[in-house]
């Protein structure tokens, strides 16, 4: 059998998995805990039977568009939606960086930004944040004026530290890059402030977003940005025809008449998150500000991984950061149903102990 070697370029890339283990209580990829509203699936069940299935769907996905436009308050042809947030990161990186153009990003962060732009083809130009995770606007400055990125990307809050990037940041770094800016608000609805306040026609800073978490929606993949109407319209360069199916285009408009439902569980979680805040205050760990629906912490009397097998031997299984790049020992729990969280913290006693 002839094996076809795979591109040079990509063969040192691990691809980015999160170990999944079949136990009971599974708090380690972020997603939301609750199923969404049983009358949202009611209405998608009812759609199903509607779609014209022997048809092209709407290649512009308008009408969920203008209800995206219409939850924030912007344009419709402000709006670009695709599989997932991924994809949109995709179509970016595909768009302005391709091939040769440098992407700056500050780590740790999320892996998918540096992952997607090796496979463009793309130059990863890797900048450092502090001890605490935090970012020195004098890095953004350094990082970016040196390597004159095609793409910059800023993770607000940051996956998996938690970190809310504060606006003076943001701003900095659409001071002084040449190229688009991107800020990843994956997790936006858990922390204060967005930078959709920020988007207009004459800045190419753009905000991505997704159904996988706050809308419970992450076996759908959909996701979207908002950014300035020239941005938008050149996305149609990269992305495939028909991308977005027309399941998941009403999918993602039924969604949309439960934002009310959204934010209810938004609440719950931040309250679930404080309850873990609270009690690794009383336990041997290290814990960083979280603004997402996970916290990122280190024990502080036993290595990471032995704690991570600890907490799967009792049916908890959180993810693993030890191993990440400046993450030593660093373990990362999503935020879970309150039984989940209790199991949790208590499995992290036990551990502990
Ligand atoms: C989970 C996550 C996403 C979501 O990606 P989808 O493709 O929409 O599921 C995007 N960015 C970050 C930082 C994430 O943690």
């Amino acid at each position: 059998m002839t094996r076809i070697p795979l591109r040079s370029d990509l063969r040192a890339l691990s691809g980015y998995h999160s170990p999944q283990v079949d136990v009971p209580v599974r708090l380690n990829t972020n997603e939301a805990p609750f199923s969404p509203p049983a009358a949202w699936l009611d209405e998608v069940a009812a759609a199903a039977r509607d779609i014209d299935w022997n048809r092209y769907p709407d290649r512009a996905a308008t009408e969920l568009r203008e209800g995206i436009a219409a939850l924030h308050g912007v344009s419709v042809d402000q709006v670009f939606v695709a599989n997932g947030s991924n994809e949109v990161l995709q179509s970016i990186l595909l768009a302005y960086a391709g091939a040769g153009g440098n992407v700056t990003m500050f780590s740790p962060t999320y892996q998918m930004h540096a992952q997607i732009a090796r496979v463009v083809g793309a130059t990863v130009v890797e900048g450092k944040r502090n001890a605490d995770f935090t970012l020195d606007r004098g890095e953004i400055e350094r990082v970016v004026a040196a390597s004159k990125p095609a793409v910059s990307f800023i993770c607000s809050p940051n996956n998996p530290t938690g970190t809310v990037e504060p606006r003076d940041n943001v701003e900095a770094m659409l001071a002084v890059a040449p190229g688009v800016v991107v800020v990843d608000e994956a997790y936006a609805q858990f922390s204060p402030w967005s930078a959709l306040e920020l988007v207009n026609d004459d800045s190419p800073l753009v905000v991505t977003r997704t159904f996988s978490k706050t809308w419970s929606m992450a076996a759908a993949r959909l996701g979207y940005l908002v950014g300035p109407r020239w941005l938008v319209a050149d996305m149609e360069a990269v992305v495939l025809p028909y991308h977005l199916d027309a399941f998941k285009q009403r999918a993602g408009l039924l969604a949309l008449k439960f934002v009310g439902d959204m934010e209810a569980r938004v609440r719950d979680i931040v309250a679930g998150r404080d309850k873990i805040v609270d009690a690794f205050s009383r336990l041997p760990v290290t814990s960083w500000p979280s603004g997402a629906n996970f916290v990122l912490f280190r024990p502080d009397t036993l290595a990471g991984t032995t704690v991570w097998q600890g907490l799967l031997d009792r049916g908890v299984l959180v993810r693993d950061c030890s191993s990440w790049a400046g993450l030593d020992n660093c373990l990362r729990v999503t935020v879970g149903t309150d039984a989940e969280n209790e199991a949790f913290i208590a499995a992290m006693k036990e551990v502990l102990a």
